[in-house]
């Protein structure tokens, strides 16, 4: 009798346990959380992406040219891309050849050249000239992950997606946020412990703290905002920096 109680009560644990929201262990406690994309909020209320780009044709060729090249560097060869290419129709137009001519300077050029016509052929053909809004049509398109996907989602459509770049996954493993050993893993953690109302902008504040702060080779917690709440075993300072908001970004000035 007793031991049938006790699995009736295990098994009621067990039931509970799953159908709570799974919240994966962070180091950070649900304030701590808050108050770090709180910050970041108040320091970029409206962060943006530095590709430029005019619309989500280009955005989508724009990301799909930034693989292991810099924003800036993009940016310098689409300037004179998007003037005569800025649909998929004229980019098959303007042909492989000569697209690799606006893009020898970004690295893996021939590659990228390839997939930008694939890809504007398969737009035209199989999505009538527009990009598509789901992930699982965007990722059918030649050269096109998982990342390019989120990107084009969030940025072009306004969809809460976190794309993992090297300084989301840099920074997400160094300050013990959403450690993780591949960007799916980080993702994954990042979009369950983020709170939802800072979700949308979450990916643009952690790419820019972590690309003008929380730098690859050295951090520079002396000029971070969230120095004290920081729990990386790295950080060289646990004072705060000032919290006011930057001046908007000029897009396209930096590396
Ligand atoms: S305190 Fe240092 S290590 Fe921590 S987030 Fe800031 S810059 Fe990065």
């Amino acid at each position: 009798m007793a031991a049938d109680y006790r699995s009736k009560m295990e098994n009621a644990k067990l039931k509970k346990r799953k159908s709570a929201p799974r919240r994966p262990k962070s180091l950070y406690s649900q304030e701590e959380l808050r108050e770090i994309f709180r910050r970041f909020c108040v320091q970029r209320p409206e962060p943006k992406g530095e590709l430029e780009h005019i619309n989500p044709f280009t955005l989508l060729v724009a990301v799909a040219l930034s693989a292991q090249a810099t924003d800036a560097g993009v940016n310098k060869a689409t300037r004179a891309l998007f003037k005569v290419a800025d649909t998929p129709e004229k980019m098959l137009e303007l042909g492989e050849e000569r697209l690799r001519d606006y893009i020898k300077t970004i690295g893996l050029y021939r590659n990228k050249a390839k997939n930008v016509i694939a890809l504007s052929r398969m737009l035209v053909e199989n999505f009538g000239g527009e990009v598509p809004r789901t992930r699982d049509a965007l990722v059918t398109l030649p050269g096109v992950g998982r990342k390019t996907a989120n990107v084009v989602l969030s940025m072009a459509f306004g969809q809460a997606t976190l794309a993992v770049d090297t300084h989301i996954f840099r920074i997400a493993n160094r300050i013990r946020l959403a450690p993780g050993k591949t960007p799916d893993e980080v993702e994954e953690k990042l979009i369950r412990i983020i709170p939802d109302e800072y979700l949308y902008h979450a990916h643009h504040w952690l790419i820019l703290h972590g690309r003008y702060v929380c730098k690859a080779r050295r951090p520079e917690c002396e000029h971070c905002i969230i120095a004290d709440l920081c729990k990386s075993p790295e950080k060289t300072c646990d004072i705060p920096a000032p919290l006011v908001e930057l001046p908007p970004q000029v897009i396209g000035a930096t590396a």
